[in-house]
Parts: structure tokens; sequence; C-alpha cells
């Protein structure tokens, strides 16, 4: 059975509580009832929306998403969010491993397997984000960078936690730069990721994964990302802040 298509908004931290509820609105709006048979749609707003949007949302097929989330339960842990919460807020998806946490925040490959185990024990479906720096990919090392994240991210994973995994192949250098990556690059490392999955859990686990790309995704470049047969859909981060981008970028993935 073919892969379905999976287009997340990653909100990041903008918009006012008016604009994210106006944004939601007009997300929801677009996505018919055959666009939402034939793929999936979330977004992730900040932490203080994720109730107002999830009203908006409600009776929709545009789904809930987080950004982050700690990966205890409860806790004396200042400022953190747990992913018990987030699914008693509404969300079905949590983004972990972004790289504006990965590089802006150090955290580490083992720190975000804990998250990712957390996020899982909580029901929550994750979209675990890995990629290079521009450094690392001019000396030849993207490979092992994706070796690595997906070895320690994805520790302890069973072949069927696998399976229903989203990765989000996002290359640092092309996230909220303007620079993406060329439909080659992005198919070779889609490629590349899915027979490490292969490897390690399984083809069943391989076919069955989603494997996004995110890095400067506009209405422009996305169906020929997407007409790639490794790239399953878009982790969209600029061009989710305007309703209509977003959902050109939807149309792109019918
Ligand atoms: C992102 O935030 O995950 C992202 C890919 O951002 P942008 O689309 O703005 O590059």
């Amino acid at each position: 059975m073919p892969r379905q298509k999976f287009i997340a908004g990653n909100w990041k931290m903008y918009t006012t509580l008016e604009q994210a509820r106006e944004l939601a609105r007009s997300v929801a709006a677009g996505v018919d009832a055959e666009t939402a048979r034939r793929l999936r749609v979330a977004v992730c707003p900040p932490f203080p929306w994720l109730l107002p949007v999830g009203e908006v949302l409600r009776n929709t097929p545009v789904a809930l998403g987080a950004q982050d989330c700690h990966y205890e339960r409860e806790g004396a842990f200042t400022g953190q969010v747990s992913p018990y919460m987030l699914r008693e807020a509404g969300c079905q998806y949590v983004i972990i491993g972004h790289s504006e946490r990965r590089h802006g925040l150090q955290e580490s490959d083992e720190f975000l397997n804990k998250k990712l185990h957390g996020a899982l024990r909580a029901g929550l479906h994750v979209i675990f984000c890995i990629g290079e720096l521009l450094s690392e990919r001019e000396a030849g090392q993207t490979e092992s960078v994706l070796l690595r994240q997906l070895q320690n991210g994805l520790a302890g994973l069973t072949a069927e936690q696998a399976a229903a995994l989203t990765i989000a192949y996002e290359p640092v250098w092309a996230i909220g730069t303007g620079r993406v990556a060329t439909e080659e690059q992005a198919q070779q490392a889609h490629a590349f990721i899915r027979a490490q999955i292969a490897e390690r859990f399984g083809s069943t686990a391989a076919d069955s994964i989603t494997i996004q790309y995110g890095g400067s995704v506009k209405p422009e470049n996305a169906a020929g990302l997407l007409r790639q047969p490794d790239v399953d859909g878009c982790l969209v981060g600029g061009a989710s802040l305007k309703a209509d981008s977003f959902l050109a970028i939807v149309r792109a993935a019918l």
C-alpha cells in the first residue's frame, strides 16, 4: 500500500493568540474531505495556544501537534511540558529533535531518545527531526551524521514503533534560510534513511515509516520535492504561518 503523505506546520515561537486562531480556522477551512482522505495534515502551535487552537480544530481533519515535550510524566521540571499533558490538551503529534533545540539548546541524541520514548509511552505520534550542518555536508559527513542521529536517537525502539514513526529530514543549512535542498539531495538522504531503517528494523518498518523533508519548503518547490519516491511529506516552518502558502503545499501533496 502506498504511504500516505503527511504535511505538518511548525509555527515555532510565532503568532498572537488571535493570529493563531485565525490561521487554524483558515487551514481547517482549506482541507476538504477528499484531501483529508488522501493525506494527513497537522499544525504545531506554541504551547500556550494548544488548547484554543485545538478548540478551533475540533471536528476538522487537521490534527494538533506540539513542538517539544519532556520525557517524564510529571515532576519537578520547571518550565517543561509532559507528553501526557500534551495528550490531555488534544495533541496527536509532537516534534522532537528540531535543530533549533539540538543546536540552539544543545539537546543530545541520548536526551532526545529519552523524549522519544516518553512521548511514545504517552501515546503521541512523534515527528523525529534529524539533519546535518552545512559544515558536515561540505566535509562529506552527511550520511555519518544521519546514521549517528538515527542509531542513538532511535535506540530501544521496536520495529512496530519504528513503522509508526515520522522522521523529518531537515538539513540545518536549509531551515529558515530560503536555501532548499535540491530534489536529488533530498531523495538521496531520504533513501539513505529508509535503508538504515530497513537494516535496523526490517523492510516492513522501512516501507511504513513516514519520512518528511523540511527546510525552506514553499509552494514553488513543494511539488518537486514531494514527487521524489522517498519523500513522504513535509515539515513546514515559515510557509506554514500563511494559510494560503501552507494550503498550497498541502495541495502539492495530493
Ligand atoms: C522547520 O521549522 O522545521 C523548518 C523547516 O522551517 P522553514 O520551513 O522555515 O525552513
